[in-house]
């Protein structure tokens, strides 16, 4: 560390990679300031009581791994529930079991027998001929055939993308999960669950022993905060840190509707997704049934897609030839970087789940340790 510098890692931002970078260099004896814009540490895991019921704020988040270390890391922080997601889809009053399975089937056609399933689907699409699916709509058709497609995945597709289903790529719904078991659970990984109190309780064990400053704009003062560390790890947007310069990188985005009910269960389910067409949101999360709550009252959350994402919260990245060749453009200015290392969902400009984001954290972190 130089005499001017009091820190030997400055963080931008206080998410989950932040968190899980600022607690392995503060075990390593390293001092750390982690900055966040917002009013809370923690990102987009971020939860807020109300109703005494743990509000997942950002959006639904279901905690799953096939990794037994990534398991073991992130229980050292708080014990996890037997949540299993099993959302239901609602598709102009209709309920259907999700992903699609054998329950699904099921009702849709009265199937019983995993060879009845998979008779009516190749029933279904044997008049299409789709050969090598052009986009979205045929990849689908050619996956699940016509009546799961009209039901269950065009309206809901178009909704969250505002584009026609004929108009997305193909590769957006490759891996679809069916499948021919009476199986529920969304996820295929080994370890789910919820923490129970709430993704709080895991920011604050990592950012246990750290300096944290909230409501603190990085780029309000970016010569003073560059000048107080040796290194600094940077997990706001790419494009922001070089002040836009190749353009804006685009991002799909969601908004949501916080509504208190004076009753014990409103939906049943922790997640509906409304798969038609009239319904103008996409889905209705219902926060206490994440960790089984028995509050007097229930708080649920109505997520709409955003049309103009321009200014919104910046969700899901669009990964398109577009955007791509624009962030390889980024990519080249940040490997020059030398005192910075870009890092999380907004710096690489790439969809991670939380177990994806740990890791990522931690092998930067080890890597980091290993070059000193
Ligand atoms: C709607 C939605 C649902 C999801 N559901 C799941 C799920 O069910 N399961 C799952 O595993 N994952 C889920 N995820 C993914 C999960 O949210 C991410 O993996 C995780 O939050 C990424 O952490 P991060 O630290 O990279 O980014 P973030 O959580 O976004 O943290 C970045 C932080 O940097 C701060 N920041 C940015 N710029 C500045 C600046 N200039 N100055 C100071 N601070 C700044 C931000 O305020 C923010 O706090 C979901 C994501 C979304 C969008």
């Amino acid at each position: 560390m130089k005499s001017e510098e009091k820190y030997d890692y400055l963080i931008v931002g206080s998410g989950l990679f932040g968190a899980t970078f600022a607690h392995e260099m503060t075990k390593a004896g390293k001092k750390c300031l982690v900055l966040d814009k917002r009013d809370h540490a923690g990102g987009n895991i971020h939860c807020k009581k109300i109703e005494d019921i743990n509000v997942h704020w950002y959006g639904a988040h279901i905690f799953h791994t096939n990794d037994k270390f990534l398991w073991d890391y992130v229980n050292q922080f708080a014990e996890f529930n037997r949540y299993t997601n099993s959302p239901i889809a609602n598709y102009k009053g209709e309920l259907y079991n999700l992903p699609f399975n054998m329950n699904t089937f099921y009702s849709l056609w009265g199937t019983k027998t995993p060879k009845e399933a998979k008779e009516e689907i190749a029933r279904q699409i044997k008049h299409l001929n789709i050969g090598e699916p052009q986009n979205l709509e045929e990849q689908a058709l050619k996956l699940v055939g016509t009546d799961i497609y009209e039901k269950l995945i065009k309206h809901y597709t178009e909704k969250q993308w505002g584009k026609k289903a004929t108009e997305l790529p193909a590769f957006i719904i490759k891996r679809l999960p069916v499948r021919f078991t009476y199986d529920n659970n969304y996820f295929n990984d080994k370890y789910q669950g919820i923490p129970i109190g709430g993704y709080n309780k895991i920011i604050d064990g990592l950012l246990d022993g750290c300096e944290v400053r909230l409501n603190t704009d990085f780029f309000e003062d970016r010569t003073k905060w560059l000048s107080l560390a040796e290194k600094i790890v940077y997990t706001g947007k790419i494009d922001a840190y070089f002040d836009y310069r190749f353009g804006e990188l685009e991002y799909r985005s969601l908004r949501y509707e916080l509504e208190v009910h004076d009753t014990e269960n409103y939906q049943g389910n922790a997640v509906m997704n409304f798969t038609d067409a009239e319904t103008p949101y996409t889905r209705v999360y219902e926060h206490k049934h994440f960790e089984f709550g028995t509050q007097p009252k229930t708080v649920t959350t109505k997520e709409y897609p955003v049309k103009d994402a321009q200014n919104a919260e910046p969700y899901y990245p669009v990964n398109d030839e577009k955007n791509m060749h624009t962030l390889k453009k980024y990519q080249d200015l940040a490997s020059k970087e030398e005192k910075v290392i870009f890092g999380g969902r907004l710096a690489e400009y790439r969809y991670y789940d939380m177990h994806q984001v740990i890791a990522s954290a931690l092998l930067k972190s080890k890597n980091e340790l290993k070059n000193e």
